[in-house]
């Protein structure tokens, strides 16, 4: 028998989730002696022993791996034979500035879920944690991640949790957020003008309270929601307008998947997404409908499972397959994490408030993600995963990406790593903004960053690209667009010229205009616009994204001149004479009409023209109920011209036709759509014959149209061309902070090369 002596340095999503406790199990088991040991670019394991067992224990590493844990890179290299005694976790070592991955929340396992049942002292505890599940990324306030630096830290631990910290063998070996009855946090509910803090009272007091149709406040794991009955139109009415929150669907949390299944339609790949450790909220078609205010008439639902130990319990009280479960803020505001603003805000919205004493330190919302063409697609990308890595191919440290404005996520650069924060929000809201602020500074100390360049959108309004320009440090602008397709790009590793098709609600283009049908020529540092949707009168300028009839009118006007409103009277009857007038003025004087190659207003035309949706009350609102209502399996089309750009003139005169004809709505729809999916296709192929490109990069937020992405995608395959699209990184504009850090260090490497 040879014996062999090996080092293994492993980078990844290792700390934080019961990585040594797991390598040291798995080196005894096969007999291996050495060390593993904890820096801060990842992990290091030292084993010795027979050769056949060292290379298994390799191979089993990624194989066996923990839940939550994930490896970006592992190497193997060969060392003198030391003799070790025994296998050992060595104490954490401070390398340098490199930091390894901070782990995001974890939502409670099975194993803790039983303890619950068994363990005496978490007999329904509601804090229950171990190595593999629990508080993370929500709880830490700087690196190596300890107990003293998580706001776990005013709880000190019982003999009994210490007993289970220290022990090698126990699932809670280095658990940092571990409690339980006797030493950890505890909720308190505020009802009635009193204060429970009993857990059976608490359960029992909310389940029936949200059985008689109360709206009730609960702290969450990144921040407060707020939960109803999912079929009590009359309190749903009443949280929409307390909440100001007209139209926008709620999310529901679901006991198990089996009640998701009877309401829901449930795939493969939409399962596995659901009921994953990250627990997001997963966008389902409706099989069964809860109350109409829930999905405001939408073929949708976002679902989600329950993932802290409390909602378990709450479930297991309750005699409802859902609950409707929203973000507990008002409006557009950041979701509230302090107790006392919890009892201030949510107190007039909510029956009863429930808090708990630990503190969340960063904030998260739930993450939102849906399933096309096979893949997981987030949309909002917040609890769970933030703040996880990607891995780019060029270096990035030093660089702060400060994203977008409406759907805004920031952006920071480590060693080759880009780092997003969690979904921000709308900058335009004051709260949001001091968010924004706030979690910049936090991201600089957690991850000893140094911002030595900044890069923001060309928009010299977006209140991000004020905040990088104000940092004194170099500044790069970069286009929207580009910004689109490179973080697509990125985070499928591609460094190459590529056909860029970025279809997208708004963002400047370089003469002025509001671009968003773009055809890009791009690599990862420069780009060209090839073509574009023709560009159109925007009447009242952001105004039209809470009217979409202005662009129906403003379309019609382009193609078929003044006298619209005599000649289409039947479009314009629930439109105000006077606004119609005042929309008319604008477009033909001119005033307060900036011109727009955007998809996402050409989709609020024809939503707006079909009357699907000519008024809206939330973001993306006509375009989500032209996608709802439109008939998928048509293979039907509209013609449309590309010459120098691409028109639509020809499409909009067939809807009209097919309209007059007593076409219906869902049939109109759906060859709509195939018409963009031919755009995509066509314009792709004369970029091929002119430039030899055959790579296609699909980015911009109109991607978030399932049966645009799916049907695009599918149709540039038959064509033979090889197409990317987004999957772990929003398509919208939270994924513009990364494609903003990725042309800047491209931009930097190749100056360093000069
Ligand atoms: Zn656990
Ligand atoms: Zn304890
Ligand atoms: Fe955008």
């Amino acid at each position: 028998m040879t014996t062999v002596s090996k080092l293994i340095k492993i980078k990844g999503l290792v700390q934080g989730v019961g990585f040594r406790p797991f390598i040291y199990r798995l080196a005894t088991s096969h007999q291996l002696s050495g060390s593993v040991e904890n820096n801060n670019t990842g992990v290091e394991v030292l084993v010795e022993g027979a050769e056949s067992s060292v290379a298994q224990f390799i191979s089993d590493i990624p194989s066996l791996l923990p839940l939550a844990a994930s490896i970006s890179e592992i190497s193997v290299s060969e060392r003198e034979i030391t003799g070790f005694s025994s296998f050992s976790i060595t104490k954490s070592r401070t390398l340098s500035d490199e930091v390894t991955e901070v782990s995001p929340d974890i939502g409670v396992c099975n194993a803790c879920l039983s303890d619950m049942k068994n363990q005496p002292n978490r007999l329904a505890y509601p804090f229950t944690n171990c190595t593999n599940c629990g508080p993370r990324f929500t709880i830490i306030h700087d690196l190596p991640y300890d107990r003293e630096k998580t706001s776990m830290r005013i709880f000190e631990m019982c003999p009994f949790c210490r007993d289970e910290y220290s022990n090698i063998l126990d699932r809670r070996f280095h658990a940092q957020p571990v409690a339980c009855k006797h030493c950890g946090p505890h909720y308190t509910l505020y009802y009635n003008g009193q204060q429970f803090t009993d857990t059976e009272t608490i359960l029992k007091t909310i389940a029936r309270l949200l059985m008689e149709g109360e709206i009730v406040a609960m702290k969450g794991l990144g921040g407060y929601h707020l939960a109803c009955h999912p079929f009590n139109e009359k309190t749903l009415a009443e949280l929409r307008l307390r909440k100001s929150r007209e139209g926008k669907p709620f999310a529901l949390m679901f006991k198990n998947t089996g009640s998701v299944r009877q309401y829901l339609h449930l795939n493969k790949i939409e399962e596995d997404l659901l009921t994953s450790w990250r627990k997001p909220i997963v966008l389902l078609k409706i099989k069964k409908q809860f109350a109409h205010l829930v999905s405001t008439g939408l073929d949708t639902a976002g679902a989600m499972l329950p993932y802290m130990p409390f909602h378990y319990l709450l479930f297991e009280q309750l005699d409802l397959p859902a609950i409707v479960l929203t973000s507990g803020n008002v409006a557009d505001e950041p979701i509230i994490i302090d107790n006392n603003e919890a009892l201030r805000t949510l107190k007039p919205i909510a029956g009863a408030v429930l808090t708990y004493n630990r503190e969340i330190y960063n904030r998260t919302d739930d993450s939102v993600a849906f399933v096309a063409g096979g893949s997981s697609r987030l949309i909002r990308r917040s609890r769970s995963f933030a703040p996880s890595p990607v891995q780019l191919t060029v270096k990035t440290e030093g660089i702060f990406a400060a994203g977008a404005e409406l759907v805004n996520c920031f952006c920071i650069g480590k060693g080759e790593q880009a780092i997003l924060s969690q979904h921000i929000g709308d900058l335009k809201n004051l709260e949001t903004l001091e968010f924004y602020t706030e979690s910049a500074e936090r991201f600089k100390q957690l991850f000893r960053f140094e911002p030595h360049l900044a890069v923001a959108d060309k928009h010299p309004d977006y209140l991000s690209s004020r905040f990088a320009k104000e940092m004194g440090i170099p500044l790069l602008l970069v286009q929207h667009h580009h910004a689109h397709i490179a973080s697509c790009m990125a985070e499928n590793r591609l460094d190459e010229k590529v056909i860029g098709i970025s279809l997208d609600g708004t963002g400047l283009g370089d003469d002025g205009n509001i671009w968003g049908g773009e055809f890009l020529l791009c690599d990862l540092s420069e780009s060209r616009r090839f073509t574009h949707f023709e560009y159109i009168p925007q009447p009242g300028g952001d105004t039209v994204s809470k009217q979409p009839w202005r662009m129906m009118l403003a379309y019609l006007y382009h193609y078929f001149g003044g006298a619209v409103a005599e000649r289409f009277p039947h479009f314009f009857q629930n439109i105000g004479r006077k606004d119609m007038e005042a929309v008319l003025f604008l477009l033909k004087s001119g005033i307060n009409t900036p011109l727009t190659s955007s998809a996402g207003r050409l989709f609020d035309a024809v939503s707006a023209l079909l009357d699907v949706c000519r008024y809206s009350s939330y973001h993306a609102e006509a375009p989500m109920r032209l996608e709802a209502v439109a008939n998928k399996n048509t293979d039907q089309a509209y013609n449309f011209s590309f010459d120098k750009v691409v028109s639509f003139r020809k499409t909009f005169g067939e809807i009209i036709s097919d309209l007059a004809a007593g076409e219906e709505v869902a049939e109109v729809a759906g060859k709509f759509h195939n018409t963009v999916v031919n755009v995509i296709v066509e314009v792709s192929k004369r970029i091929r014959k002119q430039n030899g490109l055959n790579l296609v990069v699909l980015s911009g937020g109109t991607f978030q149209n399932r049966i645009l992405l799916e049907k695009a995608e599918q149709k540039l395959k038959l064509v033979n061309f090889v197409v990317y699209s987004q999957s772990d990184i929003p398509s919208n504009d939270g994924g513009i902070a990364l494609g903003q850090l990725a042309i800047a260090a491209k931009r930097r490497e190749l100056e360093d090369l000069k």
